[in-house]
């Protein structure tokens, strides 16, 4: 296996390489030359556990990791870290299914792969025989940062630097990461907005000079962001995993045909489910849920893409996005890999904010529906949800509840549909409770949580109840345009 860029460079690179490397020296992102084949074989993973099918399914991709190597990580990153043996539960409720991927250390879907992603590259660096130490370097609207922050944690050659918005992030969010423990990781808050962060933090990678001082410091930067390949592919494995358990329970016989709903930001999650269908896990429809920020479902039903439009802050924060990067990945596969047409439409939305695909590339995405959920609805689904089924929700899976309520009313399709959940409700206990209509505003954030509890009778996950007694051990905080002096200081070069 290979793994090339979408945009026509013809470095062929190993798996290895593509995970250190992150991004293409043109830009684009890396694919796999070709998608294997599981279809005749899904009846001998029926029975397998997470971790085994996991690597079932990433050996076909990471060849250049022997048995024992991709093994050893994933034993180390599927273990008890996660609280619930299945680490990727699909659970029945009434006539729905929900696949809950918020069982990890920070509670939310991130977990998923950036338990597995840090360990790959290390052993990614091991076998590459790179002397460097390796600098993390990420920004963060919540959810990504902490996660990245404990697969990193205590890794021997990496180090890892968080920058938040101050005023950005939830106070569990922030507690999150202020508290992280381990003696290679760093968080400072910036005074700025997540966008002043993410742009500072980009032009330091795009800064030679810079680069090339750290280069002579031992260092190189890289970046754990969800276009790493290393982070795409173990998200394949809990489609596989939620298909095999529906067989398991008798719910589908194998081979019949599911719907999967998705929650989607930068289009990470939902193309692990389109790689898991080219794979030949049996996939009816992909339903892109949106929030109010719907770029992606006016990109499904119009076949334009058009990102010039005002950005919503809206109570699924992780969706709160305008461009989404693994898009490109679509495209290449929906144009027939013709890398051209990939450039094409980059160059347009980079420099007009809009591209639009012809009639050839939309057929080849009929496999793919957007919908979108306003506030007003996520809010009163919440609620509806927990009235009638007695089962508690986050804002993000209720964005795709509700888009998959309209894809039902519109197309009336019987298919058996799992809903994919990404976060603990615990994690956005504000809103959620606020959807329940027990709001007060007197309460602090961990009365917040209490009162959650007490309400819905469900239990505070354990990563969000320590926090209340969790030592603060971060307190670096800097200007937007100082990111670049505080890398200097806390490397020292
Ligand atoms: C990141 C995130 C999403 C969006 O996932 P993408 O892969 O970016 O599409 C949805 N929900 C939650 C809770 C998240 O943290």
């Amino acid at each position: 296996m290979h793994f090339i860029s979408t945009r026509g460079n013809k470095e062929k690179v190993i798996a290895s390489k593509a995970i250190i490397k992150g991004i293409c020296d043109d830009g684009g992102l890396y694919v796999p030359t070709y998608f294997p084949n599981l279809k005749d074989k899904l009846n001998n993973l029926v029975n397998l556990s997470y971790k085994k099918l996991c690597f079932e399914v990433l050996k076909l991709f990471l060849d250049d990791f022997n048995e024992k190597e991709l093994m050893d990580c994933i034993n180390k990153s599927y273990d008890d870290k996660f609280d619930n043996e299945k680490i990727a539960p699909t659970v029945k409720i009434k006539d729905n299914y929900f696949l809950e991927l918020y069982h990890g250390p920070t509670c939310a879907f991130k977990d998923m792969a950036l338990t597995l992603m840090p360990l790959l590259l290390e052993k990614s660096l091991e076998k590459n025989n790179i002397k460097e130490d390796i600098v993390i370097l990420t920004a963060t609207s919540g959810d990504t940062g902490k996660a990245a922050l404990e697969g990193f944690k205590n890794l021997e050659k990496i180090k890892i630097i968080v920058f938040f918005p101050e005023d950005g992030v939830s106070t569990i969010q922030k507690l999150q990461m202020k508290s992280q423990e381990g003696n290679n990781t760093y968080v400072v808050s910036i005074k700025g907005n997540f966008d002043d962060a993410q742009s500072s933090v980009k032009s330091i990678f795009n800064d030679e000079n810079f680069n090339k001082k750290l280069k002579q410091n031992n260092y190189i930067l890289s970046s754990a962001n969800s276009i790493n390949i290393g982070r795409l592919l173990p998200q394949v494995v809990y489609y596989f995993y939620s298909y095999l358990e529906l067989v398991r329970n008798k719910n589908i016989n194998l081979g019949d045909k599911i719907n999967f709903v998705v929650p989607t930001g930068n289009f990470g999650n939902i193309l692990a489910a389109y790689y898991s269908k080219n794979m030949g896990l049996p996939i009816n429809k992909l339903i892109c849920a949106s929030n109010e920020n719907n770029v992606l479902y006016d990109f499904f039903t119009t076949g334009k893409y058009n990102k010039n439009r005002k950005l919503h802050l809206t109570t699924s924060p992780s969706m709160d996005i305008l461009i989404s990067s693994n898009l490109e990945r679509l495209l290449f596969e929906a144009c027939n890999r013709d890398d051209k047409k990939v450039n094409k439409l980059i160059n347009s939305l980079n420099n007009k904010g809009f591209y639009e695909i012809d009639n050839n590339m939309k057929s080849n995405l009929s496999s793919f529906i957007g919908e979108y959920a306003t506030e007003e609805e996520v809010k009163e689904n919440i609620n509806n949800i927990f009235n009638k089924y007695n089962y508690l929700i986050d804002t993000h899976t209720c964005v795709a509840y509700t888009s998959y309520e309209k894809y039902l009313k519109n197309t009336k399709d019987k298919t058996t549909t799992v809903i994919v959940s990404t976060a603990s409700p615990y994690k956005f206990s504000k809103d959620v409770l606020n959807a329940l209509g027990k709001e007060d505003n007197s309460l602090d954030e961990f009365q917040i949580l209490n009162t959650l509890s007490k309400e819905t009778n469900t239990t505070i996950p354990l990563p969000i109840k320590n926090l209340k007694t969790a030592k603060v051990l971060h307190n670096r905080s800097c200007e937007k345009y100082q990111i670049k002096k505080e890398v200097e200081n806390i490397l020292k070069v």
